[in-house]
């Protein structure tokens, strides 16, 4: 396994499978890997002939008080797991790599980056989209793979490489969940041992709302009161947002129907954490 922070070599060694006819799969990630992100690249191996991950902190998509200085970083451990997993490249560049001086270019959306997350994220989406466009048309993949986990950034990548002609097929990927139902995060490490606890609320409180979807339940403020009330029995949770939503526009709905994302944020101490499920009513 090869672990380039150049440019250059992920484009030279990319050009050389491309050569021999070989497919590339391409998992992007902040590094801090855990089996969420492994199952991504298990299935990015299954189906190409290359896997290349990129693990990389993109200043570019945390706001001015969120925790880019403290995210949790281990390239050491990172490349263990992504050298057992089969992975051929691991990208990790620095900033500057990314970034030249006098960087000016973004990538921007007018819909399904102002719901959910981008309220409280204004900045966050432009930051992930300029990156992983720049990532595209540095690896070429020809599939990315994205979780289910950042169902709002699975839907608006979708929507920008179908936008904007990206030559890559996305794939998005299920939850991993944590044996007691706390969606896996790079994150988590940041909850006390208390707040680890406290933190099953957000699946707690999802499960009830989906099954009052499995039950039949259309109207959306049902579910989300539903939500709601869950939530609000924990004293260390803090609600963000609980929002039902279409999943491919992102756009708020009154009744579910078709493909409808039940999304919450919610900040357990300082730490916020997001979860979600999708129902196809
Ligand atoms: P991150 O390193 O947090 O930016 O995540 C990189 C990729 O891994 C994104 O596509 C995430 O949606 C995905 N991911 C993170 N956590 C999980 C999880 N628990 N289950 C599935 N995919 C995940």
């Amino acid at each position: 396994m090869k672990i380039y922070g150049e440019i250059s070599k992920v484009r030279e060694t990319v050009k050389n499978w491309k050569r021999k006819g070989l497919t590339v799969g391409f998992v992007p990630t902040m590094g801090y890997l855990h089996e969420g992100h492994k199952s991504l690249i298990d299935t990015a191996r299954k189906e190409n002939d290359r896997v290349v991950v990129s693990i990389f902190v993109n200043p570019m998509q945390f706001g001015p008080s969120e925790d880019f200085a403290s995210y949790p970083r281990d390239l050491e451990k990172d490349a263990k797991l992504c050298e057992d997993a089969g992975v051929d490249l691991i990208f990790h560049p620095e900033a500057d790599e990314m970034y030249a001086d006098g960087f000016c270019s973004y990538v921007d959306m007018n819909g399904l980056t102002t719901e959910l997350c981008g309220k409280s994220r204004p900045i966050h989406f432009r930051g992930v989209q300029t990156v992983v466009l720049k990532l595209f048309h540095i690896v070429t993949p020809d599939r990315a793979y994205f979780g289910q986990k950042d169902a709002q950034q699975l839907a608006v990548i979708k929507r920008m490489v179908r936008d904007l002609n990206v030559d890559t097929e996305i794939i998005g990927c299920p939850i991993i969940r944590e044996e007691d139902g706390l969606a896996k995060s790079s994150r988590n490490t940041y909850l006390s041992q208390e707040e680890r606890q406290a933190a099953l609320i957000l699946s707690r409180s999802l499960k009830i709302g989906k099954e009052l979807v499995d039950s039949g339940e259309t109207n959306a403020a049902a579910v989300k009161a539903a939500i709601t009330a869950e939530l609000e029995t924990e004293p260390l949770a803090k609600i963000d947002y609980v929002e039902v939503v279409e999943f491919n526009t992102i756009t708020p709905v009154d009744t579910l129907t078709g493909s409808v994302l039940v999304a919450i944020a919610v900040y357990i101490g300082k730490t916020r954490l997001i979860d979600n499920f999708i129902a196809t009513v």
